[in-house]
């Protein structure tokens, strides 16, 4: 039996309510003062003032203090890149003296760089590297996390990526949900044609692996119709589709996702008006990477337009070597907020409750007796304070599965 645990006299409850956010909704949370919470055996039992809440409490529960903290649900980064081997901090000083993504990618750095060292790790190093980074991602909040292949190019190395996962979720507390990116870049020695062509033998064996497939339908990279090829083929393996779209050229990539049903089209920086409205009538999500503009130094997606349609608004990190090396959701719900001009309050929805929408849970993302008790202790009297006071970790405490994951104490 797990250990169950009174939050006291929280200063502030900031949460979504359940279900998905679109338009106004995304700007909605519900806040309280001076409440409790009671978790037990995974869950969260009751929320409410304590004088009432006791009576529910079996036993001897671990007892916190909430006085001057807010309380919020685990943030769900709904797309990283978390497995790789080797850094690129060679590329980032010679970006910022000229260079473009591109010359980088053609000058044998970029995702070739990240998937040679990758192919030439082993899987306990991978395992080993990801840790690193999946410990900060924990202490920073993160407690749900979407992780992408595509490092590998080669359905050993794409296998290997998927066995790390699988570890991972073994010997850590952060939930890793796995997508296959078999086509996230065409390897050396092949020409595109043949790639798509691997890629699409690589599918019967990744089936069962991986809940989600994902391509980088992108100018140079991998046409709509290519995607389209190995996403439908996916899905006859039972892989529904979250998908690279629109980063550099408006190609046609959300008409794609949306078409297919995927669960999310992310990055949109170059958007058409008429693809807006095609996603705000349509299930699929609109992932942004505001990590990814800032660090690349690029336009940003235009939020505003896209929550204001009534797209369903998810931002994450985009966590990877090359364009995002950021791995804090309170550092991107800040830049959304200041950048893309996004309201604290629909960061917050769009980190939490509607991230884990877009991957189908429904037990997480914000606080309720019956959900998954996932939340976080911040060190800070109200949720503003959270996107306000950036670049620093306000997390205190986290739960995880009603347990107690990390605290900075
Ligand atoms: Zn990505």
């Amino acid at each position: 039996m797990t250990p169950s645990i009174v939050i006291k006299n929280i200063s502030e409850i900031a949460t979504p309510t359940s279900g998905v956010k679109r338009g106004t909704e995304l700007s909605e949370l519900s806040v309280a003062h001076g409440i409790s919470i009671y978790i037990k055996d995974g869950l969260i039992r009751a929320i409410g003032n304590y004088n009432t809440l006791k009576d529910s409490i079996n036993g001897n529960p671990q007892v916190i203090d909430g006085k001057g903290k807010t309380v919020i649900p685990g943030f769900v980064d709904s797309h990283t890149h978390l497995v790789f081997a080797g850094t690129r901090e060679n590329e980032f000083g010679k970006r910022i003296r000229g260079a473009t993504y591109r010359e980088i990618a053609d000058s044998g750095g970029g995702i070739k760089k990240t998937v040679e060292d990758t192919r030439n790790a082993s899987k306990d190093e991978l395992v080993e590297n990801a840790s690193v980074y999946l410990d900060k991602a924990l202490q920073n909040g993160t407690t749900t996390m979407e992780v992408k292949t595509g490092y590998g190019l080669d359905l050993e190395t794409e296998l290997k990526m998927l066995d790390v996962i699988d570890e991972l979720n073994k010997i850590q507390p952060v939930e890793l949900i796995p997508t296959f990116l078999g086509a996230h870049a065409v390897p050396a020695n092949i020409s595109k044609s043949d790639y798509v062509t691997e890629v699409l033998e690589m599918l019967p064996s990744i089936a069962g692996r991986a809940k989600y497939c994902d391509v980088f339908c992108e100018e140079g990279y991998f046409s709509v119709e290519d995607s389209r090829k190995i996403l439908e083929k996916a899905k006859e393996f039972g892989m529904k589709s979250r998908i690279h779209v629109n980063q550099f050229t408006d190609n046609g990539g959300v008409k794609l996702g949306v078409d297919t049903g995927a669960c999310s089209v992310d990055h949109l920086e170059v958007v058409s008006d008429e693809d807006i409205k095609l996603l705000s009538n349509s299930k699929t999500a609109a992932t942004l990477l505001p990590g990814v503009s800032f660090f690349l130094n690029y336009g940003y997606p235009p939020a505003r337009k896209i929550i204001d349609s009534g797209c369903i608004t998810v931002i994450a990190t985009d966590f990877n070597p090359g364009s995002c090396m950021c791995i804090s959701m309170q550092m991107v719900m800040s830049i959304a907020c200041t950048q893309m001009h996004m309201t604290p309050e629909e960061s917050l929805n769009a980190s939490t409750v509607n991230a884990a929408h877009s991957l189908e849970l429904e037990n997480v993302g914000s606080l309720e007796p019956g959900m998954q008790a996932d939340l976080l202790i911040m060190d800070v009297p109200n949720y503003q304070v959270i996107p306000y006071f950036f670049g620093t970790n306000h997390v205190e405490t986290v739960i995880k599965k009603g347990q107690i994951a990390w605290t900075r104490n």
